[in-house]
Protein backbone atom coordinates (compact mmCIF):
# COMPACT_ATOMS: atom_id res chain seq x y z
CA UNK A 1 0.00 0.00 0.00
CA UNK A 2 1.16 3.31 -0.40
CA UNK A 3 2.76 5.00 2.28
CA UNK A 4 0.32 8.14 2.34
CA UNK A 5 -2.64 5.83 2.15
CA UNK A 6 -1.12 3.26 5.19
CA UNK A 7 -1.19 6.88 7.10
CA UNK A 8 -4.36 7.55 6.86
CA UNK A 9 -5.71 4.21 7.49
CA UNK A 10 -3.27 3.92 10.75
CA UNK A 11 -4.62 7.64 11.91
CA UNK A 12 -7.56 9.01 10.19
CA UNK A 13 -11.00 8.80 10.95
CA UNK A 14 -13.07 10.02 8.05
CA UNK A 15 -16.76 11.22 8.96
CA UNK A 16 -19.97 9.48 7.89
CA UNK A 17 -17.22 6.26 7.39
CA UNK A 18 -17.65 2.91 8.48
CA UNK A 19 -14.10 2.27 9.11
CA UNK A 20 -14.68 -1.15 8.93
CA UNK A 21 -14.79 -0.99 5.35
CA UNK A 22 -12.73 2.01 4.69
CA UNK A 23 -9.81 -0.22 6.14
CA UNK A 24 -10.32 -3.23 3.51
CA UNK A 25 -8.95 -1.08 1.18
CA UNK A 26 -6.35 1.39 -0.19
CA UNK A 27 -7.78 4.76 -0.19
CA UNK A 28 -7.71 7.32 -2.94
CA UNK A 29 -5.19 9.61 -1.98
CA UNK A 30 -5.64 12.69 -3.51
CA UNK A 31 -2.33 14.79 -4.30
CA UNK A 32 -3.25 17.47 -7.04
CA UNK A 33 -6.39 18.93 -8.91
CA UNK A 34 -7.62 21.17 -11.94
CA UNK A 35 -10.36 21.99 -13.08
CA UNK A 36 -12.64 19.50 -12.54
CA UNK A 37 -10.35 17.08 -12.59
CA UNK A 38 -9.09 15.47 -9.28
CA UNK A 39 -5.37 13.56 -9.72
CA UNK A 40 -4.87 10.77 -6.64
CA UNK A 41 -1.03 9.48 -5.71
CA UNK A 42 -0.47 6.99 -8.21
CA UNK A 43 -1.35 9.69 -10.72
CA UNK A 44 -4.55 8.35 -11.75
CA UNK A 45 -7.04 11.41 -12.80
CA UNK A 46 -10.84 11.29 -11.74
CA UNK A 47 -13.98 13.73 -12.35
CA UNK A 48 -14.87 15.80 -9.49
CA UNK A 49 -18.42 15.45 -9.89
CA UNK A 50 -19.95 15.77 -6.47
CA UNK A 51 -17.67 19.18 -6.34
CA UNK A 52 -15.64 17.48 -3.67
CA UNK A 53 -18.50 16.89 -1.29
CA UNK A 54 -20.68 20.29 -2.83
CA UNK A 55 -18.35 23.10 -1.78
CA UNK A 56 -16.16 23.73 -5.22
CA UNK A 57 -17.61 26.10 -7.88
CA UNK A 58 -15.34 27.35 -10.22
CA UNK A 59 -12.85 24.29 -10.37
CA UNK A 60 -9.81 23.37 -8.80
CA UNK A 61 -6.76 24.83 -8.60
CA UNK A 62 -9.11 28.21 -10.19
CA UNK A 63 -5.80 31.05 -11.31
CA UNK A 64 -8.24 34.37 -9.75
CA UNK A 65 -8.91 32.48 -6.25
CA UNK A 66 -5.16 31.30 -5.66
CA UNK A 67 -4.25 34.50 -6.82
CA UNK A 68 -6.66 36.66 -4.31
CA UNK A 69 -5.64 34.13 -1.43
CA UNK A 70 -1.97 34.85 -2.39
CA UNK A 71 -2.04 38.44 -2.48
CA UNK A 72 -3.99 38.23 1.28
CA UNK A 73 -1.35 35.49 1.96
CA UNK A 74 1.14 38.46 1.53
CA UNK A 75 -0.40 40.52 4.41
CA UNK A 76 -2.09 38.71 6.75
CA UNK A 77 -3.67 35.07 7.35
CA UNK A 78 -5.59 35.66 10.07
CA UNK A 79 -7.03 37.74 13.46
CA UNK A 80 -9.56 38.09 15.84
CA UNK A 81 -12.84 38.97 14.45
CA UNK A 82 -13.52 39.52 18.83
CA UNK A 83 -12.04 43.04 18.80
CA UNK A 84 -10.99 43.50 15.76
CA UNK A 85 -12.58 44.59 11.92
CA UNK A 86 -10.61 43.30 8.77
CA UNK A 87 -10.40 44.26 5.22
CA UNK A 88 -11.39 41.41 3.09
CA UNK A 89 -14.28 40.57 5.67
CA UNK A 90 -15.69 44.24 5.82
CA UNK A 91 -15.52 43.96 1.94
CA UNK A 92 -17.23 40.36 1.65
CA UNK A 93 -20.00 41.32 4.11
CA UNK A 94 -20.75 44.40 1.85
CA UNK A 95 -21.35 41.82 -1.31
CA UNK A 96 -23.20 39.24 0.41
CA UNK A 97 -25.67 41.91 1.17
CA UNK A 98 -25.75 43.08 -1.80
CA UNK A 99 -26.12 39.78 -3.26
CA UNK A 100 -29.33 38.54 -0.81
CA UNK A 101 -30.90 42.05 -1.94
CA UNK A 102 -29.96 43.25 -5.01
CA UNK A 103 -31.97 40.71 -7.35
CA UNK A 104 -34.82 41.84 -5.74
CA UNK A 105 -34.59 45.85 -6.59
CA UNK A 106 -33.73 44.61 -10.20
CA UNK A 107 -36.73 42.13 -10.31
CA UNK A 108 -39.74 44.72 -8.99
CA UNK A 109 -38.15 47.19 -11.84
CA UNK A 110 -38.58 45.15 -14.43
CA UNK A 111 -41.68 43.65 -13.34
CA UNK A 112 -44.32 45.95 -12.44
CA UNK A 113 -47.57 43.59 -12.10
CA UNK A 114 -50.25 44.25 -9.28
CA UNK A 115 -49.07 40.92 -7.31
CA UNK A 116 -45.18 42.28 -7.63
CA UNK A 117 -45.83 45.12 -6.15
CA UNK A 118 -47.80 43.77 -3.50
CA UNK A 119 -44.44 41.55 -2.70
CA UNK A 120 -42.20 43.98 -3.08
CA UNK A 121 -43.89 46.53 -0.03
CA UNK A 122 -43.99 43.08 2.29
CA UNK A 123 -40.40 42.39 1.33
CA UNK A 124 -39.55 46.35 1.96
CA UNK A 125 -38.40 45.63 5.40
CA UNK A 126 -36.88 42.17 5.08
CA UNK A 127 -33.63 43.05 3.72
CA UNK A 128 -31.04 40.99 4.85
CA UNK A 129 -29.14 43.81 6.35
CA UNK A 130 -26.13 41.81 8.75
CA UNK A 131 -23.95 39.20 8.01
CA UNK A 132 -22.55 37.01 11.07
CA UNK A 133 -19.24 34.77 9.85
CA UNK A 134 -18.61 31.41 11.02
CA UNK A 135 -16.74 28.36 9.86
CA UNK A 136 -18.93 25.83 8.06
CA UNK A 137 -22.89 24.96 7.07
CA UNK A 138 -23.75 23.50 10.31
CA UNK A 139 -22.48 26.68 12.18
CA UNK A 140 -24.00 28.66 9.89
CA UNK A 141 -26.64 27.03 11.22
CA UNK A 142 -26.17 27.30 14.60
CA UNK A 143 -25.85 31.01 14.52
CA UNK A 144 -29.96 31.56 12.70
CA UNK A 145 -30.87 29.06 15.34
CA UNK A 146 -29.77 30.72 18.05
CA UNK A 147 -30.69 34.38 17.07
CA UNK A 148 -34.01 33.05 15.65
CA UNK A 149 -34.53 31.80 19.33
CA UNK A 150 -33.22 34.42 21.13
CA UNK A 151 -35.35 36.95 18.91
CA UNK A 152 -38.58 35.61 19.27
CA UNK A 153 -38.58 35.37 23.15
CA UNK A 154 -37.46 38.83 23.41
CA UNK A 155 -40.27 40.02 21.11
CA UNK A 156 -42.39 37.33 22.55
CA UNK A 157 -41.50 37.45 26.14
CA UNK A 158 -38.56 35.95 27.65
CA UNK A 159 -41.92 32.96 29.35
CA UNK A 160 -41.74 32.05 25.72
CA UNK A 161 -40.89 28.72 24.81
CA UNK A 162 -39.74 28.99 20.99
CA UNK A 163 -40.89 25.85 19.08
CA UNK A 164 -38.96 25.27 15.15
CA UNK A 165 -40.53 23.37 12.23
CA UNK A 166 -38.86 21.46 9.71
CA UNK A 167 -38.76 19.22 6.95
CA UNK A 168 -39.28 15.50 6.83
CA UNK A 169 -35.45 14.20 5.66
CA UNK A 170 -34.68 17.54 6.58
CA UNK A 171 -30.63 17.77 7.05
CA UNK A 172 -29.07 21.08 8.64
CA UNK A 173 -25.87 19.39 9.97
CA UNK A 174 -24.24 18.07 12.48
CA UNK A 175 -23.77 20.43 15.33
CA UNK A 176 -26.14 19.35 18.21
CA UNK A 177 -28.53 22.26 17.56
CA UNK A 178 -28.31 21.55 13.63
CA UNK A 179 -29.34 18.37 14.26
CA UNK A 180 -32.36 19.27 16.73
CA UNK A 181 -33.16 20.64 13.46
CA UNK A 182 -32.68 17.46 11.60
CA UNK A 183 -35.14 14.50 10.83
CA UNK A 184 -33.26 11.66 9.82
CA UNK A 185 -33.57 8.99 12.39
CA UNK A 186 -30.39 7.34 10.71
CA UNK A 187 -28.20 10.15 11.39
CA UNK A 188 -29.67 11.82 14.28
CA UNK A 189 -32.11 9.02 16.45
CA UNK A 190 -28.40 7.70 18.57
CA UNK A 191 -28.25 11.68 19.75
CA UNK A 192 -31.61 11.91 20.57
CA UNK A 193 -31.59 12.64 24.08
CA UNK A 194 -29.48 15.24 23.66
CA UNK A 195 -31.51 17.45 21.88
CA UNK A 196 -34.38 19.72 21.81
CA UNK A 197 -37.99 18.74 20.55
CA UNK A 198 -38.62 20.07 17.34
CA UNK A 199 -41.15 19.89 14.57
CA UNK A 200 -41.50 18.47 11.05
CA UNK A 201 -43.86 18.33 8.28
CA UNK A 202 -44.01 16.35 4.78
CA UNK A 203 -41.63 17.47 2.56
CA UNK A 204 -42.65 17.42 -1.38
CA UNK A 205 -41.07 13.89 -2.35
CA UNK A 206 -43.04 13.29 -5.49
CA UNK A 207 -41.26 10.07 -6.48
CA UNK A 208 -42.80 8.53 -3.37
CA UNK A 209 -45.52 10.90 -2.08
CA UNK A 210 -48.52 9.10 -0.89
CA UNK A 211 -50.91 12.00 -2.71
CA UNK A 212 -49.28 11.43 -5.63
CA UNK A 213 -51.59 9.39 -7.82
CA UNK A 214 -49.56 9.37 -11.10
CA UNK A 215 -48.49 5.79 -12.27
CA UNK A 216 -44.99 5.97 -12.72
CA UNK A 217 -43.47 7.23 -16.54
CA UNK A 218 -39.90 7.87 -17.82
CA UNK A 219 -39.71 11.30 -16.79
CA UNK A 220 -38.78 13.89 -13.24
CA UNK A 221 -41.92 12.50 -10.93
CA UNK A 222 -42.46 16.70 -10.54
CA UNK A 223 -43.82 16.94 -14.05
CA UNK A 224 -46.58 13.99 -14.10
CA UNK A 225 -47.51 14.13 -10.79
CA UNK A 226 -51.04 14.76 -9.89
CA UNK A 227 -51.89 15.59 -6.78
CA UNK A 228 -53.73 18.62 -5.23
CA UNK A 229 -51.07 20.10 -3.28
CA UNK A 230 -52.17 17.87 -0.02
CA UNK A 231 -48.22 18.52 0.78
CA UNK A 232 -49.12 22.56 1.16
CA UNK A 233 -52.32 21.82 3.12
CA UNK A 234 -50.11 19.64 5.73
CA UNK A 235 -48.09 22.44 6.33
CA UNK A 236 -51.33 25.03 7.01
CA UNK A 237 -52.76 22.63 9.20
CA UNK A 238 -48.97 22.57 11.00
CA UNK A 239 -49.37 26.08 11.51
CA UNK A 240 -53.08 25.96 12.39
CA UNK A 241 -52.92 23.45 15.08
CA UNK A 242 -49.29 25.26 16.66
CA UNK A 243 -51.52 28.17 16.94
CA UNK A 244 -53.88 26.89 18.28
CA UNK A 245 -52.07 25.91 21.33
CA UNK A 246 -50.97 29.47 22.13
CA UNK A 247 -47.64 28.71 21.16
CA UNK A 248 -46.91 29.52 17.28
CA UNK A 249 -43.96 28.30 15.52
CA UNK A 250 -41.01 31.10 15.87
CA UNK A 251 -39.69 29.83 12.86
CA UNK A 252 -39.93 27.26 9.85
CA UNK A 253 -36.52 25.92 8.62
CA UNK A 254 -36.21 25.02 5.27
CA UNK A 255 -33.48 23.96 2.17
CA UNK A 256 -35.00 25.89 -0.82
CA UNK A 257 -36.18 24.11 -4.35
CA UNK A 258 -34.17 20.98 -2.89
CA UNK A 259 -33.76 18.88 -0.27
CA UNK A 260 -29.77 17.85 -0.21
CA UNK A 261 -28.81 15.04 2.24
CA UNK A 262 -32.40 13.73 2.04
CA UNK A 263 -31.66 12.29 -0.98
CA UNK A 264 -31.80 15.35 -3.80
CA UNK A 265 -35.37 15.38 -3.42
CA UNK A 266 -36.85 18.99 -5.32
CA UNK A 267 -39.65 20.68 -4.53
CA UNK A 268 -42.29 21.06 -7.64
CA UNK A 269 -42.33 24.97 -8.78
CA UNK A 270 -44.59 27.09 -6.50
CA UNK A 271 -44.62 25.10 -3.29
CA UNK A 272 -41.91 27.02 -1.72
CA UNK A 273 -43.64 29.99 -2.33
CA UNK A 274 -46.74 28.44 -0.69
CA UNK A 275 -45.27 27.42 2.08
CA UNK A 276 -43.30 30.29 3.41
CA UNK A 277 -46.97 32.29 2.74
CA UNK A 278 -48.37 29.80 5.23
CA UNK A 279 -45.69 30.61 7.51
CA UNK A 280 -45.19 34.39 7.09
CA UNK A 281 -49.48 34.57 7.47
CA UNK A 282 -48.54 32.75 11.25
CA UNK A 283 -45.85 35.23 12.07
CA UNK A 284 -43.04 32.76 11.60
CA UNK A 285 -39.27 33.44 10.84
CA UNK A 286 -37.88 32.05 7.78
CA UNK A 287 -34.78 30.25 7.78
CA UNK A 288 -33.23 29.24 4.97
CA UNK A 289 -31.00 26.65 4.84
CA UNK A 290 -28.68 27.63 1.80
CA UNK A 291 -25.62 25.74 2.62
CA UNK A 292 -25.99 23.59 -0.49
CA UNK A 293 -28.72 25.29 -2.50
CA UNK A 294 -26.43 28.83 -2.41
CA UNK A 295 -24.22 30.58 -5.24
CA UNK A 296 -25.93 29.43 -7.99
CA UNK A 297 -26.55 26.19 -7.67
CA UNK A 298 -29.97 25.63 -8.22
CA UNK A 299 -28.99 27.50 -11.91
CA UNK A 300 -29.24 30.81 -13.16
CA UNK A 301 -32.87 30.82 -14.50
CA UNK A 302 -35.39 32.81 -14.30
CA UNK A 303 -33.63 36.04 -14.56
CA UNK A 304 -30.89 35.48 -16.99
CA UNK A 305 -33.28 37.05 -19.49
CA UNK A 306 -33.11 40.06 -17.37
CA UNK A 307 -31.20 41.41 -19.77
CA UNK A 308 -33.06 44.79 -19.53
CA UNK A 309 -31.73 48.26 -19.03
CA UNK A 310 -32.45 49.27 -15.67
CA UNK A 311 -34.09 52.63 -14.87
CA UNK A 312 -30.88 53.68 -14.07
CA UNK A 313 -29.13 53.00 -16.86
CA UNK A 314 -27.38 50.28 -15.56
CA UNK A 315 -27.12 47.05 -17.37
CA UNK A 316 -27.48 44.30 -14.67
CA UNK A 317 -27.75 41.58 -16.62
CA UNK A 318 -24.66 40.63 -15.37
CA UNK A 319 -26.67 40.11 -12.03
CA UNK A 320 -28.14 36.21 -11.76
CA UNK A 321 -30.00 35.11 -9.08
CA UNK A 322 -27.34 33.02 -6.43
CA UNK A 323 -29.58 31.83 -3.88
CA UNK A 324 -32.29 29.26 -4.32
CA UNK A 325 -35.16 30.82 -2.02
CA UNK A 326 -34.94 33.87 -4.66
CA UNK A 327 -36.25 31.88 -7.58
CA UNK A 328 -39.49 31.75 -5.57
CA UNK A 329 -39.51 35.04 -4.93
CA UNK A 330 -38.85 34.12 -1.23
CA UNK A 331 -37.01 36.34 0.95
CA UNK A 332 -35.95 34.73 4.62
CA UNK A 333 -35.11 36.32 7.71
CA UNK A 334 -32.06 34.14 8.00
CA UNK A 335 -30.10 33.23 4.78
CA UNK A 336 -27.43 30.44 5.78
CA UNK A 337 -24.48 29.66 3.47
CA UNK A 338 -21.03 27.96 3.64
CA UNK A 339 -19.62 25.41 1.00
CA UNK A 340 -19.45 27.43 -1.58
CA UNK A 341 -18.99 30.83 -0.27
CA UNK A 342 -15.25 30.70 -0.49
CA UNK A 343 -15.52 28.29 -3.75
CA UNK A 344 -14.74 25.56 -2.00
CA UNK A 345 -11.31 26.30 -1.06
CA UNK A 346 -11.68 26.96 2.98
CA UNK A 347 -14.26 26.74 5.73
CA UNK A 348 -16.33 29.70 5.94
CA UNK A 349 -19.81 30.13 6.53
CA UNK A 350 -21.67 33.69 7.14
CA UNK A 351 -25.58 33.93 8.18
CA UNK A 352 -27.39 37.15 6.90
CA UNK A 353 -30.32 38.24 8.41
CA UNK A 354 -32.47 41.39 9.09
CA UNK A 355 -31.71 45.17 10.40
CA UNK A 356 -35.03 44.37 12.74
CA UNK A 357 -33.09 40.79 14.24
CA UNK A 358 -29.95 42.52 14.71
CA UNK A 359 -31.51 45.23 16.40
CA UNK A 360 -33.09 43.13 19.49
CA UNK A 361 -29.88 42.55 20.19
CA UNK A 362 -28.41 46.41 21.08
CA UNK A 363 -28.87 47.60 24.27
CA UNK A 364 -26.58 49.33 27.02
CA UNK A 365 -23.72 46.99 28.09
CA UNK A 366 -24.81 45.72 31.22
CA UNK A 367 -28.49 44.72 29.81
CA UNK A 368 -26.19 42.33 27.87
CA UNK A 369 -28.03 41.49 25.25
CA UNK A 370 -25.24 40.72 23.17
CA UNK A 371 -25.05 38.01 20.87
CA UNK A 372 -23.04 35.30 22.92
CA UNK A 373 -21.82 33.53 20.18
CA UNK A 374 -18.49 32.82 17.86
CA UNK A 375 -15.64 30.88 17.02
CA UNK A 376 -11.86 31.58 16.67
CA UNK A 377 -11.66 31.88 12.85
CA UNK A 378 -14.76 34.11 12.38
CA UNK A 379 -14.41 36.09 9.65
CA UNK A 380 -11.36 34.75 8.94
CA UNK A 381 -8.65 37.32 6.16
CA UNK A 382 -8.14 33.88 3.74
CA UNK A 383 -11.53 32.52 3.40
CA UNK A 384 -13.07 36.18 2.74
CA UNK A 385 -10.23 36.94 -0.20
CA UNK A 386 -11.11 33.89 -1.56
CA UNK A 387 -14.90 34.65 -1.04
CA UNK A 388 -14.41 38.03 -2.76
CA UNK A 389 -12.74 36.36 -5.28
CA UNK A 390 -15.46 33.37 -6.32
CA UNK A 391 -18.46 36.38 -6.19
CA UNK A 392 -16.28 38.02 -9.05
CA UNK A 393 -16.17 35.06 -11.46
CA UNK A 394 -19.83 34.18 -10.29
CA UNK A 395 -21.39 37.23 -11.37
CA UNK A 396 -19.20 37.18 -14.67
CA UNK A 397 -20.98 36.86 -18.07
CA UNK A 398 -18.68 34.03 -18.84
CA UNK A 399 -19.50 31.89 -15.77
CA UNK A 400 -23.25 32.77 -16.00
CA UNK A 401 -22.80 31.68 -19.43
CA UNK A 402 -21.03 28.40 -18.71
CA UNK A 403 -23.42 27.54 -15.98
CA UNK A 404 -26.73 27.83 -18.12
CA UNK A 405 -24.59 25.55 -20.77
CA UNK A 406 -23.69 23.10 -18.37
CA UNK A 407 -26.93 23.07 -16.97
CA UNK A 408 -28.22 22.06 -20.51
CA UNK A 409 -25.48 19.79 -21.30
CA UNK A 410 -26.87 17.64 -18.30
CA UNK A 411 -30.41 17.37 -18.83
CA UNK A 412 -29.80 16.25 -22.33
CA UNK A 413 -27.46 13.85 -21.51
CA UNK A 414 -29.49 12.46 -18.57
CA UNK A 415 -32.26 11.64 -20.90
CA UNK A 416 -30.49 9.23 -21.81
CA UNK A 417 -30.37 7.32 -18.39
CA UNK A 418 -34.23 7.27 -18.60
CA UNK A 419 -33.54 3.31 -21.00
CA UNK A 420 -32.11 1.81 -17.89
CA UNK A 421 -34.98 -0.16 -16.18
CA UNK A 422 -32.85 0.56 -12.62
CA UNK A 423 -33.14 4.64 -13.11
CA UNK A 424 -36.38 5.34 -11.23
CA UNK A 425 -36.11 8.83 -11.02
CA UNK A 426 -33.87 11.53 -12.20
CA UNK A 427 -34.14 14.67 -10.55
CA UNK A 428 -32.36 17.45 -11.87
CA UNK A 429 -32.54 21.62 -10.23
CA UNK A 430 -29.88 23.60 -12.11
CA UNK A 431 -26.53 22.25 -11.52
CA UNK A 432 -28.15 19.36 -8.76
CA UNK A 433 -28.67 16.08 -9.96
CA UNK A 434 -29.97 13.23 -8.00
CA UNK A 435 -30.33 9.66 -9.96
CA UNK A 436 -32.78 7.14 -8.00
CA UNK A 437 -32.28 3.74 -8.55
CA UNK A 438 -34.14 1.20 -8.05
CA UNK A 439 -35.36 -2.51 -8.44
CA UNK A 440 -37.95 -1.81 -11.47
CA UNK A 441 -38.97 1.45 -12.52
CA UNK A 442 -42.44 0.37 -13.11
CA UNK A 443 -43.26 -0.46 -9.93
CA UNK A 444 -40.65 1.78 -7.84
CA UNK A 445 -39.09 -0.86 -5.81
CA UNK A 446 -36.39 0.21 -3.38
CA UNK A 447 -33.33 -1.81 -3.19
CA UNK A 448 -32.64 -2.92 0.43
CA UNK A 449 -30.29 -1.35 2.54
CA UNK A 450 -27.83 -4.05 2.91
CA UNK A 451 -27.41 -4.29 -1.16
CA UNK A 452 -25.82 -1.34 -0.80
CA UNK A 453 -26.91 -0.31 -4.76
CA UNK A 454 -25.62 3.51 -4.87
CA UNK A 455 -22.38 2.75 -2.96
CA UNK A 456 -21.44 -0.64 -5.62
CA UNK A 457 -22.76 2.00 -8.03
CA UNK A 458 -20.39 4.48 -7.28
CA UNK A 459 -17.30 2.54 -6.68
CA UNK A 460 -17.91 1.41 -10.26
CA UNK A 461 -17.67 4.84 -11.43
CA UNK A 462 -14.85 5.31 -9.34
CA UNK A 463 -12.98 2.84 -11.29
CA UNK A 464 -14.13 4.47 -13.88
CA UNK A 465 -12.32 7.68 -13.02
CA UNK A 466 -15.59 9.38 -11.93
CA UNK A 467 -15.70 10.30 -8.65
CA UNK A 468 -18.85 11.05 -6.37
CA UNK A 469 -21.28 9.56 -3.42
CA UNK A 470 -24.56 8.80 -2.92
CA UNK A 471 -27.24 9.26 -0.53
CA UNK A 472 -28.54 5.61 -0.41
CA UNK A 473 -30.02 4.93 -3.67
CA UNK A 474 -29.27 8.39 -4.96
CA UNK A 475 -26.19 8.78 -7.14
CA UNK A 476 -25.37 12.55 -7.05
CA UNK A 477 -24.46 14.74 -9.68
CA UNK A 478 -23.38 17.83 -8.49
CA UNK A 479 -20.03 18.89 -11.23
CA UNK A 480 -18.02 22.34 -10.60
CA UNK A 481 -18.99 24.65 -13.10
CA UNK A 482 -15.93 24.91 -14.85
CA UNK A 483 -16.75 21.25 -16.12
CA UNK A 484 -16.49 20.81 -20.31
CA UNK A 485 -19.64 19.66 -22.18
CA UNK A 486 -17.64 16.32 -22.55
CA UNK A 487 -16.82 16.03 -18.82
CA UNK A 488 -20.34 16.38 -18.04
CA UNK A 489 -21.15 13.73 -20.99
CA UNK A 490 -18.53 11.92 -19.41
CA UNK A 491 -19.71 11.84 -15.65
CA UNK A 492 -23.64 10.88 -17.30
CA UNK A 493 -21.94 8.20 -19.36
CA UNK A 494 -20.05 6.73 -16.22
CA UNK A 495 -22.97 6.03 -14.40
CA UNK A 496 -25.19 4.99 -16.97
CA UNK A 497 -22.68 2.30 -17.99
CA UNK A 498 -22.25 1.42 -14.03
CA UNK A 499 -25.97 1.33 -13.56
CA UNK A 500 -26.43 -1.34 -16.46
CA UNK A 501 -23.11 -3.35 -15.46
CA UNK A 502 -23.58 -2.91 -11.59
CA UNK A 503 -27.36 -3.56 -11.56
CA UNK A 504 -28.35 -4.48 -14.76
CA UNK A 505 -26.75 -7.87 -15.62
CA UNK A 506 -26.65 -9.39 -11.86
CA UNK A 507 -28.02 -7.43 -8.66
CA UNK A 508 -25.72 -9.19 -6.68
CA UNK A 509 -22.39 -9.20 -8.68
CA UNK A 510 -20.41 -6.57 -8.94
CA UNK A 511 -19.07 -6.81 -12.40
CA UNK A 512 -15.74 -4.81 -12.99
N1 LIG B 1 -27.01 22.21 5.60
C1 LIG B 1 -27.04 21.56 4.44
C2 LIG B 1 -28.19 21.75 3.52
C3 LIG B 1 -25.99 20.72 4.08
O1 LIG B 1 -26.04 20.07 2.90
C4 LIG B 1 -24.90 20.56 4.95
C5 LIG B 1 -23.73 19.65 4.63
N2 LIG B 1 -23.93 18.66 3.75
C6 LIG B 1 -24.91 21.28 6.16
C7 LIG B 1 -25.98 22.10 6.45
C8 LIG B 1 -23.77 21.18 7.11
O2 LIG B 1 -22.67 21.78 6.56
P1 LIG B 1 -21.19 21.45 7.08
O3 LIG B 1 -20.91 20.04 6.70
O4 LIG B 1 -20.34 22.43 6.36
O5 LIG B 1 -21.21 21.66 8.55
Amino acid sequence: MQKLAKLDHQFVWHPFTQMRDWLKREPVVIVSGNGALLRDVHGKEYLDANSSIWTNLHGHNHPKINAAIQRQLRKIAHSSALGLANEPASLLAARLVQAANGIYDLRFTIYESKVRTARKSQFANRKLKRVFFSDDGSTAMEVALKLAYEFTRRTRGPQSKPRFLSLTGAYHGDTVGAVALGHVDLFHKAYADLLFKTDKVMSPYCYRCPFNKAKPERADAREYRKCNWECVALVEKKFAAQKQRGNPYAAFVFEPLIQGSAGMIPQPSGWLRQVTDVARGHGALLMADEVMTGFGRTGVAPVSNLSTKRSDGDRRDACPTLFASHHEDVQPDFLCLAKGLTGGYLPMAATLTTQQVFNAFLGEYEEFKTFFHGHSYTANQLGASAALASLDILQSRASIRARQRLEQTLREALNGLWSLPNVGDIRQVGLIVGVELVRDWRTRAPFGLREQAGIRVCSAMARRGVLTRPIGNVVVLMPPYCTTGTQAKQMVAVLGDAVEKVLGVNRWQDNR
